[in-house]
């Protein structure tokens, strides 16, 4: 469920037995903007910051007071900026749109105001100097990349995600310029990205380094002459400080 706080839309996660009627009635909804409360609910930083329902969470169809009524005067004086952001949130979730192959051009066209978190957008590009010293190898947690002092292969509880069970693996970074003939933009691809942008995996280009054998001349040449598509998504500065980034998503070779 997407609701409107501010400009930005925020999720809310509806979980449990709250899924029921009250859901209903916020899932069919396609009329004027509705106001309702919830109580007790938590944030979460999946997709850059979102509120999800607790055990405690209670659902109001028709909240009282001042702060109440203050949202209901803003929805009906802003009511064209609300029906945008409804109609922008319908076509963020319909597929086709997201697989169109937009320009870099129009990319850079894209304004925090009518941006939204959950976009997707493919461009088709190349990386016309790609640079060996741009990629960073490391040992990092498997679940959020951030950086371990443990040893491969090894289980631990990661201090970043808080997740049980998160296993040291070889994490790869490589931050290149790309463009499309419109434009340039600078990305940062994450280990999954590099791994198929260098079609190797992450464990074989990171002991490549570390032994001094690796090969990046066939890989830039490829990078720099096959133009390959990239998805990319707005960075979650986007709904934690209003801030327009493009993160890689994925990688894919036509
Ligand atoms: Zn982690």
């Amino acid at each position: 469920m997407k609701c409107a706080s501010a400009e930005q839309p925020l999720t809310i996660s509806v979980w449990d037995d709250l899924t029921g009627t009250e859901a209903n009635l916020l899932k069919s909804w396609v009329g004027p903007a509705l106001v309702v409360g919830f109580t007790s609910l938590k944030p979460s930083s999946h997709k850059g910051f979102s509120l999800s329902t607790t055990m405690s969470t209670s659902f109001h169809r028709n909240p009282v007071g001042d702060r109440a009524d203050a949202l209901r005067q803003w929805s009906r004086e802003k009511r064209a900026l609300v029906l945008s952001r409804m109609e922008r949130i319908q076509e963020v979730r319909n597929p086709t749109e997201q697989n169109e192959v937009l320009s870099i051009e129009s990319i850079k066209l894209k304004e925090v105001g009518n941006t939204l978190q959950d976009e997707r957008h493919w461009i088709k590009i190349t990386i016309p100097e790609p640079e060996r010293s741009k990629i960073v190898t490391y040992i990092g947690c498997n679940n959020c990349g951030k950086r371990t002092e443990m040893d491969v292969g090894s289980s631990f509880a990661c201090k970043f995600c808080s997740k049980e069970g998160c296993i040291a693996a070889p994490r790869i970074t490589f931050k290149f310029d790309a463009t499309d003939g419109t434009g340039d933009m600078t990305f940062t691809a994450f280990t999954q990205e590099c791994e198929i942008l260098f079609r190797m995996d992450a464990s074989e280009i990171y002991d490549e380094i570390a032994a001094g054998i690796f090969k990046f001349e066939p890989i830039a040449h490829r990078l720099s002459t096959r133009p390959f598509l990239l998805q990319i998504a707005p960075g979650t500065a986007l709904a934690r400080n209003k801030i327009l980034t493009w993160v890689p998503k994925a990688v894919r070779w036509n």
